[in-house]
């Protein structure tokens, strides 16, 4: 969970998923037929008129922000609200209420919501190295909106699961399980084709070429995110349904290749003001906003700890902490609830599909809380849940585990276990846990990439520094270069 207490507050459901559904619902009364695209000028279906697409796509912007949040940098902000502001300025739907936010997350990640709700996350600003990388990377997502692959997808998304419309909050949660363990949780029924991507790549080119960026500078933009993704980092958006990274950067420097002689003369790079705004900014995960040690999460900041199951996937996603046992078969989450434990329970019992076997009121490690088993029936078939809500430090929790019906009996013994590990967290190292965070060195001599991380030790490895620099071992460095480096 990287809600912070302000976040936690106005989450009033168990259920994160609630909101797209009911909006899916009331777009599909209003049925709009066939729209011209604005980049392409083709005619094609969408079921969506623009003050839909507006609505939905505002809703969903503050459904993340409320759940996120943005980074705490204003200047940061400010500097991709300019950036993104004149890009769509020029851009083929100027008119659209366009909105570009940094969100606090460690995941490296840009998204854009239809009507112009444009986002890129903090693990992907402290990865890039200039403006102008960072104008690719925005134009690609202006490139999505005003190419309306968002709407198209969407309208088609929404012809397959117009069916699902009627199903409960209870099934779409269970269904939205296996995107949060794969990260890409933010972006919900938004999926594109690989053509969409490759023509929001060439408008983002077109959009920072506008702006009098120096265009050379995108190819290392698919480099960098080609590397965090074969490091394993969580790159959602740009593993899962991207091309590859290497052919994209291959199709970039093509593209600045077959420019006119002399378009370049005088573009700009920003390379030294934009990481100049990177300072102090926290790298990586924010252990102040939950952190793992071996099968323990442990929250600093909301002052809880609770441990899964071992042998468990688990990761901690913004709106939840998720976890599935290794053979698939039962799942757990944590999640923010409203009201009294008593309460909170309830609401959550109420629900469609639900059948209540036993409840009632209970301590947990000396909290307050309530607890449930129960069957629930949804489109993925019966499944056997145990609840656990708990008051703890002014907030309520709700731990939830899901079982398949035959699911071994080994699962449920785990699953009861997590929920009562629930507990204070009370240990001063824990408590006092601090970010990873950005700060700039200015070469006072040439060197190495080798060199630098040795002079300069960073708390992640060498290959996370090279990543975040866009540098190898064996890159020069000259003198004067402003660096990053991570303590
Ligand atoms: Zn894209």
């Amino acid at each position: 969970m990287t809600y912070r207490t302000r976040h936690v507050m106005a989450v009033t459901s168990a259920a994160p998923v609630a909101a797209p559904v009911a909006l899916l619902l009331s777009v599909v009364i209003g049925l709009s037929g066939c729209a011209t695209n604005p980049v392409t000028g083709r005619r094609e279906l969408s079921l969506i008129s623009e003050a839909q697409e507006i609505q939905m796509g505002r809703e969903a912007s503050a459904a993340d922000l409320k759940r996120v949040g943005e980074v705490p940098q204003t200047e940061v902000q400010a500097m991709v609200r300019r950036l993104g502001s004149a890009m769509a300025a020029k851009s083929e739907r100027p008119n659209l209420p366009w909105e570009f936010h940094v969100l606090d997350d460690a995941a490296v990640n840009a998204f854009a919501y239809p009507g112009g709700f444009i986002f890129v996350t903090r693990g992907l600003l402290t990865n890039l190295n200039s403006e102008s990388e960072l104008a690719e990377v925005i134009g690609h997502e202006i490139g999505h909106v005003t190419a309306k692959h968002s709407v198209v997808a969407m309208s088609q998304q929404q012809l397959a699961q117009i069916g699902l419309v009627g199903a409960s909050i209870f099934s779409s949660t269970v269904a939205k399980y296996g995107d949060l363990i794969g990260g890409g949780a933010s972006l919900l029924f938004l999926k594109f084709g690989r053509d969409d991507e490759l023509q929001a790549d060439a408008l983002g080119f077109r959009y920072s070429l506008a702006q009098g960026f120096d265009v050379r500078e995108a190819p290392k933009v698919f480099e960098t995110l080609g590397r965090l993704s074969g490091s394993g980092g969580r790159v959602p958006e740009w593993q899962s349904t991207h091309p590859d990274p290497g052919n994209r950067a291959v199709r970039a420097e093509a593209r600045a290749a077959e420019l006119a002689p002399g378009a370049l003369i005088g573009t700009k790079v920003n390379r030294d003001s934009y990481l100049r705004l990177l300072d102090g900014m926290v790298f990586g995960e924010n252990p102040r906003h939950g952190y793992f040690e071996g099968t323990r999460f442990l929250h600093p900041d909301l002052r809880f700890q609770f441990d899964f199951p071992t042998g468990w996937k688990f990761a901690n996603q913004p709106e939840a902490v998720v976890g599935v046992s290794a053979d698939n078969s039962a799942q757990l989450q944590l999640l923010p609830a409203s009201g009294t434990p008593a309460q909170a329970l309830q609401t959550f019992l109420q629900q469609q599909g639900i059948t209540v076997r036993q409840s009632g009121q209970t301590t947990v490690n000396g909290l307050t809380a309530a607890a449930a088993t129960f069957d629930a029936t949804t489109q993925q078939g019966a499944l056997q849940g145990r609840a656990l809500t708990v008051a703890h430090n002014g907030q309520t929790y709700m731990l939830l585990g899901l079982m398949v019906a035959n699911a071994p009996a080994a699962r449920a013994a785990e699953v009861d276990a997590t929920l009562r590990s629930f507990r204070a967290l009370t240990d001063a190292t824990a408590l006092n846990k601090q970010p990873a965070r950005v700060q700039l060195v200015t070469l006072d001599q040439a060197m190495t990439g080798a060199q630098f991380v040795q002079r300069y030790p960073s708390t992640v490895s060498a290959e996370a520094v090279y990543i975040a620099n866009g540098i190898e071992a064996a890159t020069s460095l000259p003198k004067g270069m402003i660096l990053k480096r991570i303590r």
